[in-house]
């Protein structure tokens, strides 16, 4: 029960971060697909999740996958309304975290 607590708290100051990193880069709010304000992220009941994205090297004269092991780290976000998916560099996001440290010493 109290690890939930933790949990839930661990979430919201993680929301409340990403909310103000898209904030001071100018993220639209608004749902380029169907104009809803409501977003979130499947499966996990935050708005926002840090995942991994696979991101294949091309190279081989017909196109073809030279490494298959390579992966970006992503956040994802959802619209609720009609399900558009949104992607942002966890990279980007990182380094304006590191930023914010050395700014406030305010991380999460
Ligand atoms: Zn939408």
């Amino acid at each position: 029960m109290e690890q939930q607590m933790e949990d839930k708290d661990d979430e919201a100051k993680r929301i409340a971060k990403l909310t103000e990193f898209f904030g001071e880069r100018g993220v639209k709010e608004i749902c380029d697909a169907c104009g809803h304000l409501d977003w979130t992220v499947a499966p996990m009941t935050s708005l926002f999740a840090l995942t991994m994205f696979p991101v294949p090297r091309l190279g081989g004269k017909d196109g073809s996958v030279l490494d298959g092991r390579h992966f970006q780290p992503v956040i994802v976000t959802a619209c609720q309304n009609c399900g558009f998916v949104r992607l942002f560099s966890g990279t980007v996001y990182s380094q304006w975290q590191a930023q914010k440290v050395m700014e406030e010493g305010d991380g999460v």
